[in-house]
Parts: C-alpha cells; structure tokens; sequence
C-alpha cells in the first residue's frame, strides 16, 4: 500500500510502497477514504511533538471503510463506515474509568506513536473505530475526529449555553470549527481575534460577530466571560488572562509554543477560571458528527484545499510553503 512515511523528524515525508497492516485480535483494519492534515502534524515533522516515535505514518484524522477485522466478533463490522479516535486509551486506569478518556494514563496516538491514517490501509483497535451517520461525506467524518472534536470538547466543558457571550483567539482549522459549533449551540456574541484578514472573513462567515487583528485592537473590550485560545503561547495567554472579567473562564486549547502564565491574585478576588482543554472522547466525535448529518455546520467551509496522497508530502515539508488557509484533507 502506499502510505506517506517519515523516517525521522526534521526529513521530509516521503510516499512509500509498504506492505499493508494485518488486524490483530481486537482490531480492524479500515480503508482509508479521507484524512486530515493538522497543524500538530507539522509540529511532528519540526521534532516538536517528544511522543512521537519514528518511522511514523502520519495521520490523526480518519475516515473510510472496515475492510477487514482481526476477530470473529466484528466480522459483521466488515463494510462500515467509521471515523476514528486516533487515541489509543487502556480503558482500565483512574481517568478511563472516570469517562475521561482523553487523559488516559496510557494514552497513545495513531500518527504519532502508532502508524496513522495517511496511508491506503490503516490498523486500530476495534473499540476506537465510530460509525458515520447517514449523508455525512468522508472528508467531512475525517475533520470531525479532530478540528471539531477538539474545540467541542473544549466548548462542552467551559459549560456555555446559548445566549452567553465569547471570545475566540485564533480562526484557524480548530478556531473556525469553534465559531461553527458556537453559533449552532445559540451562542453570542462571539468576538474573533486573528492576525490574519482572510481568517477574520472566513470567521465572519462562520457565524462571528465581531473580529479585530489583535487583542489590544479589539473595539470595546467585549468583558465576555468565556474566552477560549487557540493558539496556546504565553504572550496571547497573558493578554487574554487581562481582559477575562471577575467571574471569567479561559479554556486554553492551542499548544503553539513555550507557555508560562503569570496571574495576580485577581485569580482569587475576581474568581477566574483558567482551564487547558486536551482532545476529545468518542462521545465528543459522534456529537459532531451527528451535527453534521442534521447540517448544523459547514464543514466545507472548514476545508481549505483537497489534494492526493502524492500532494501530501508538498503539503508537510518543513521547507515548503506556507500551507493555504483551512483544513487540508488527503483524499485517498
Ligand atoms: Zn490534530
Ligand atoms: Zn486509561
């Protein structure tokens, strides 16, 4: 099969013939139809991700078809279309028990410990695989499992309802998912900050109400008591710690860079919140994914370009060029 292989960070990926994975016990193996690049893909071919392990297939966001299953179980499973948790939990320690899957003692990655999606063929456990409601196309499954999943999970636990008001940090794949699945929950306003002109319009027409280029440019403060980041470095950490109002929650979901926050003790006083949100749980993935299929979001809008397996390693080379705006997905 043909899968985009990287022998070792800092190399470009490369598209190699390789022998297709066999499912072992408890696994299925599922023909890949959609997959998604995410930035934290990139971050892996930088050296930046510690977990990863080398040679790696990359790939966290996918979708396809059961093609064939490693026990006599899920034999009936054979022909479905899932989309896939990329995170392999033990299903046994404290937080697995607790329903907080996402923070598995043992957690490990497809596409970053294990082999990953951007592959014609790719293996996981049997119990990480979701099936796709009806009228839901593959490449809108496969964002699901990550640019969505990962904000809604952030958006569900800050616990906001409809006809509260936020404010979002970065629009890029996750950020514009957020304003997405924000404006489907009845949220609003819903403030935007991005450097970037076409990720404000792009913001807009995601359902933002209002967008500046900068925290500090942003036309009266809006003092919203949710605000969510999603770009995760100590200098947009520390502007937005100073416009959360008394009573305020920040739920940081973007791992950009170095993070050090500094708080006075208005953490106290003024009963702020700062929270860090990580992943999602296979209920957050058939959450969106049943939002699709009730055409609730605009998954379209979320992907900038679709391009072929061969596309994909121009796509992720560190010495490439910067990747358009949007979500880019692998079809196979
Ligand atoms: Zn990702
Ligand atoms: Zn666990």
């Amino acid at each position: 099969m043909e899968a985009l292989y990287l022998h070792a960070p800092h190399q470009a990926p490369a598209v190699r013939d390789i022998p297709a994975p066999l499912p072992g016990p408890g696994q299925v193996r599922i023909r890949v139809v959609a997959a998604g690049i995410c930035g934290s893909d990139t971050h892996i071919v930088h050296g930046a991700n510690p977990a990863a392990r080398f040679p790696l297939i990359l790939g966290h966001e996918i979708a396809g078809v059961v093609e064939k299953a490693g026990s006599e179980e899920d034999q009936g499973l054979i022909g479905m279309p899932v989309a896939v948790n990329f995170l392999i939990t033990c299903g046994t320690c404290r937080q697995c028990a607790a329903q907080r899957s996402s923070l598995c003692q043992r957690r490990e990655g497809l596409g970053i410990v294990h082999h990953g999606g951007l592959a014609e063929y790719v293996v996981v456990p049997t119990r990480n695989i979701i099936p796709i409601p009806d009228g839901v196309p593959f490449d809108h499954a496969a964002i699901a499992t990550d640019a969505y999943a990962t904000p809604w999970h952030a958006i569900r636990k800050s616990g906001i309802s409809a006809g509260e008001g936020c404010l979002l940090n970065g629009a890029g794949g996750l950020g514009l998912a957020a304003v997405q699945l924000l404006s489907a929950l009845g949220v609003g306003p819903i403030a935007v900050v991005d450097p970037r002109p076409e990720a404000r319009k792009a913001a807009v027409d995601a359902g933002a109400d209002n967008v500046s280029a900068k925290v500090s440019e942003l036309q009266d403060p809006p003092l919203l008591p949710h605000i969510f980041d999603f770009v995760g470095i100590s200098e947009t950490i520390s502007s937005l710690l100073e416009l959360l109002p008394a009573g305020g929650q920040l739920s940081v979901v973007g791992l950009g860079g170095p993070m050090t926050v500094q708080m006075d003790n208005s953490l106290v006083r003024d009963e702020k919140t700062v929270t860090g949100s990580y992943a999602f749980t296979d209920e957050d993935i058939s959450y969106v994914l049943q939002k699709m299929a009730e055409g609730k979001l605009n998954p379209d809008q979320a992907i900038g370009r679709t391009i072929s397996l061969g596309e994909a390693p121009a796509a992720l080379d560190p010495a490439g060029p910067e990747r358009g705006y949007g979500r880019t997905v692998v079809r196979m």
